[in-house]
Formats: C-alpha cells, structure tokens, sequence
C-alpha cells in the first residue's frame, strides 16, 4: 500500500448535521449551521465579520468586488502561491506585481514590497505559507503608509498565530479554505473574514447575488431588489453542517497534526544537522499550525530525486507551487524581475504526507526511506 499525501477525515458530528440541516427545510445557504459557524470563527479568531464562501477563490473575489478594484490597479502578492491568489484580481482587469519570496521561508519577502508600490497600487496580498505567519505588523505599517487594501490568504494558516492574535484578523480581510487539503475541510468551502467595518453592509449585498435579501429577511426593507453587483457566493447549509462538525472538533484535530508534524521535525532534524537536507525555522512570532511538513534540497534534481525515490518506496511525496510569473499564463505579462527565492522554492521544496489519520508508526518509516535515499542509517 502506497502512503497517500492526503486524506480527508470526518470528525464525528458532520454526517449528523448533513442530517439535521437536510431534515431543517433551509438547505441553501445562510441558515442555521452558516450562522453557527460565522459565529463562531468571530468570536474563536476575532475576526469582525464572516461569510461562508464555495471556495476561498471566491472570498477573494468576493473582496476584489468589495474594493470596487478597477483595471490598471496593481496588486502586489507573492509569486509563489496558489493562481487562486490571482486569478480574482484578473477577472477584474487588474495588474498584477509578483514579489520574490524572503531568503528562508517561502513566504512575500516583506523587505522587498515597498520598492514595488507605485501610485496605482491598491492591494496587497500575503500568503501565510504552510501556516507560518507573515511579518503582519511590517505588512500593516506598509498599508497605513501607502494606503494599501491588505487581504491574508489563509487557506493554509487556520488557527495560526503572529504575535498570538490569530491570522485573517490583521488585514482589512482574510481568504479562508476549507478545501479537501487543508487542515479543516468541507471537500471545497471557504470564508471571507472582514476586518474593515466600512465593507459589512455592502459585503451582505454582493455575498447574495447583488440583492438585499438579508434585510428584506430581518425586515429592514419590504420588497428585496436588486441593488448592486455580486455573485452566488454563499455555499448551501449541509455544506456549512460539515463546516461545524469540523470546527467542533478544531482542537482534537489541531493537536494531532501539531504531533505528526513535531515528529517529522525530531526524526529529520538529524539529517539537517548534517547539512544534507533543510528544514524550515518557525520565527518567534508565529506559531506551527501543522498545516503540512516539507523539507529543501540542495537543487531540483536531488529534490525529484528524492521524490522518485520515495514514490517508488510508496511514500506519496508532492513538490509545490510553479513560480506564477513563470506560467505560462503569466509569462507575457510578467515585468521581467528576478524572483530568484520563488524558483528556489519551487524546485528545491518537497512534502511529505500529512493528514490526521496518519499514524506516528507511518511517519517513522517515512523518515526512515529519507534517511535510505541518503544511505544513512535510521
Ligand atoms: C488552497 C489554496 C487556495 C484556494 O482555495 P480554494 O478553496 O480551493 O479556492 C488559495 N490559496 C492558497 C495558498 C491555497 O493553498
């Protein structure tokens, strides 16, 4: 049996909820479990307010929307992330400024933005990488300074900390996933948590298709009409159930990836040691979500080395991001900088399996098919 990468694991309560939410006579979005779940995501992260989205690719559209983003407005995000990060801010015509990734995480080289603001730059996106926090304040006093829209990308940082405030809280908003890969999952599902309160009221309206319908149904309004643009953002309330049987569990969950990923760390650190692989430090202000477990190489070709060794040892092991400004999207369009970290990244980085069921005796043997590739005893 082949170790897979992934594998998504159900809780307890979700199958119960599907239940109850299919048996409530309201299955399509904003009900009750939609409700439990802004809820509780407010009060448990301090975010100001939520909105269950299909996917995290539609919060940012969602807040590209909000912002009333224009074509020809710049955004600046890292190139080493998802095209989720980027693709909202095309649909809407904008231009987008890829930054490099810092020296030793993969995460925006916060240094290096501010030569990247012009006067058209409006927003500026940060990916907290593998969960492992940005430089937030650095990131806000570069917002305040320039007057810059900031959005987290937090599909991989649930329940991750910098300065022991959770992330999605700092910017004006926070893209969640709840994808079948990430720590918490619905199978696809996201959020878009807002920080700014000038964007509340607006967000209800273009959250629900460009109507105010969510007035009409406290009563605020009489008749509910059309009155701005918008989208079908809003992911049904089975959906929603699964949220919360999940976030139930958050804490059960949490520690137990925390665990497979302390495991890897004190099994592999031995071999980093030696210099023969690299693994990632955490800085003082963030904190380890156990998002998932990756190591560097000294280049590409030892990294698919590696990653052929294992695979042919059923060890299911995956590299990352392509570079974005190297698609072949992008390409045409990039300015021509160097982003010599992102590619680095790219071709250096490898991960290993990391989901809740895996079992600790599994990540042993993983470890040990690391050290048999290195021909170094276990
Ligand atoms: C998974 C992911 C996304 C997209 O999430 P969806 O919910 O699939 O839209 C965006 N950004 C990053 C960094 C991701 O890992």
């Amino acid at each position: 049996m082949k170790i897979p990468f992934n594998k998504p694991w159900f809780a307890g309560n979700e199958i119960q909820h599907i239940v109850n939410a299919a048996y409530s006579g309201h299955i399509s979005g904003n009900g009750a479990f939609t409700k439990k779940c802004h809820a509780l995501f407010e009060e448990k992260y301090g975010l100001l307010k939520c909105f269950l989205t299909t996917s995290c690719t539609d919060a940012f559209e969602m807040a590209a929307m909000l912002i009333d983003l224009k074509p020809e407005d710049e955004v600046i995000m890292p190139s080493f992330t998802f095209v989720s990060t980027a693709n909202p801010f095309i649909l809407r015509g904008a231009v987008i400024r890829f930054a490099d990734s810092s020296n030793n995480l993969p995460n925006i080289d916060v240094d290096g933005i501010e030569a990247l603001i012009t006067d058209k730059t409006r927003v500026l996106v940060v990916v907290h990488y593998a969960g492992v926090a940005v430089d937030m304040e650095k990131v806000m006093a570069l917002s305040a300074k320039y007057g810059l829209f900031v959005i987290e990308d937090v599909a991989h940082a649930i329940d991750a900390t910098y300065k022991a405030k959770a992330l999605g809280s700092f910017g004006h908003f926070g893209a969640f996933s709840f994808h079948e890969t990430k720590n918490i999952s619905t199978g696809e599902g996201g959020m878009l948590a807002i920080n700014d309160p000038q964007f509340i009221k607006r967000a209800e309206i273009v959250w629900e298709k460009g109507t105010n319908r969510a007035a009409f149904f406290r009563g605020e309004v009489d008749k509910y009409n059309w009155v701005d643009v918008g989208s079908s953002f809003l992911p049904s309330d089975i959906i929603a159930g699964v949220l919360y049987g999940q976030m139930q569990q958050i804490e059960t969950i949490q520690a137990k990836r925390v665990e497979i990923w302390n495991r890897y760390h004190a099994q592999l650190k031995p071999l980093a040691d030696k210099g023969l692989i690299y693994l990632p430090e955490i800085p003082d202000f963030a904190t380890n979500n156990g998002h998932m477990f990756y190591l560097l190489l000294k280049d590409e070709e030892q990294r698919n080395a590696l990653m052929d060794y294992l695979n042919n040892n059923n060890v299911h092991a995956v590299f990352h991001y392509l570079p974005l400004h190297k698609s072949q999207f992008f390409q045409g369009r990039h300015d021509g900088r160097q982003l010599p970290n992102a590619i680095r990244f790219s071709e250096t980085l490898l991960r290993l399996p990391f989901f809740y069921e895996l079992p600790i005796g599994f990540v042993d043997l993983i470890c040990s098919k690391v050290y048999a590739y290195f021909n170094i005893k276990f």
